[in-house]
């Protein structure tokens, strides 16, 4: 069993960091809240004092942290300096392309081996240990990282090069969004044009319209699987980080020049959702924006 640095230890990092002390590893945690820390220590990690306790001496050092800002500071100020050579750096947050990038090479310049591997699945995944996660770096950096991510999702895939994993991340969660807003609207035109909703749903689940958006996550409550629709839109992931990643996928096509015109839209309205404060709302809620929308 290896000995692991976890920083970050929110709504995500909590639930991995107790899979991995549940896995056997000796996991030093480390978080600015001493309530992240608290629970840390009732999820079997040992809680530490500072970034660079937890990073001395760790075989594999895992930050999760709210974006790009805080990941490169923790690496500049302490990951660098403190890290074994040996180690391997893996970076779950969601951050943008270009600051996962950035951070590879400077480690990879100092000799350390550092891969990006965000996630896809929310609160409920993580502390499941069934998340997905989309891995950028060299063969080598996946295939270290490879076991400890196993022990906290449920498939880990090499996306490719530094940077691809978040380019893998955001491409999905543009993706998502989109979709579901457009599933937002087919269901709301649906109901205008007086259709039975959960007929509209038999028909186009197995249809063409058919989408994850649908089946899984269906934003009308009472109709397919139970989503957050039927817990009045709480839980589930927040409009609040749909935006985020929308943001980032639209500051990622343009430094990469691709037209994302349907991205770009999802991103106005989910973040007019978000300012009429909605930010902790599920993101299909927006089914409720679109439903009260005047036309015309
Ligand atoms: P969170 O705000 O709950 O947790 C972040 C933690 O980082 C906090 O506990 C904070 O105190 C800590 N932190 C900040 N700066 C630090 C520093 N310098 N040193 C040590 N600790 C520091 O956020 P979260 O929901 O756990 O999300 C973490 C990342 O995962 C984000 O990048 C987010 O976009 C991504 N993500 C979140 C979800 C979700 O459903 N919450 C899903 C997929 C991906």
């Amino acid at each position: 069993m290896a000995r692991v640095a976890f920083i970050g230890l929110g709504n995500m990092g909590g639930g991995m960091a107790a899979n991995l002390a549940k896995a056997g590893h000796d996991v030093r945690a480390f978080d600015l809240s001493q309530d992240a820390l608290d629970r840390a220590k009732e999820a079997g990690c040992l809680p530490v004092a500072s970034a660079a306790e937890a990073i001395k001496g760790a075989e594999t050092i895992v930050t999760m942290l709210p974006a790009g800002k805080h990941v490169e500071g923790v690496y500049t100020a302490d990951v660098f300096e403190h890290a074994d050579p040996a180690a391997i750096l893996i970076d779950c947050s969601t951050i943008d392309v270009a600051t996962a990038k950035r951070v590879a090479e400077a480690a990879a310049a100092k000799g350390l081996l550092a891969v990006d591997a965000p996630v896809s699945g929310g609160i409920a995944a993580a502390n499941a240990g069934t998340l997905t996660f989309m891995v950028g770096g060299t063969e080598a950096g996946y295939t270290r990282a490879e076991p400890f991510l196993a022990e906290m999702g449920k498939a880990v895939i090499h996306a490719g090069p530094s940077g691809a994993g978040q380019g893998a991340k955001i491409c999905n969660n543009m993706l998502l969004g989109a979709e579901m807003i457009a599933t937002c609207e087919a269901f709301v035109l649906a109901e205008k044009l007086g259709l039975d909703l959960q007929r509209f749903y038999d028909i186009a689940s197995v249809s063409s319209g058919q989408s994850w958006s649908m089946t899984s996550y269906c934003p009308v409550p009472g109709v397919g699987p139970e989503t957050p629709a039927d817990r009045d839109y709480q839980g589930g992931f927040a409009a609040a980080l749909m935006l985020k990643d929308l943001k980032l996928a639209m500051e990622a096509a343009t430094h990469a020049e691709a037209a994302t015109p349907m991205g770009k839209r999802a991103a106005e309205l989910y973040e007019s959702f978000v300012d009429e404060g909605h930010g902790t709302t599920d993101f299909s809620g927006i089914i409720n924006r679109l439903r009260a929308q005047k036309v015309g």
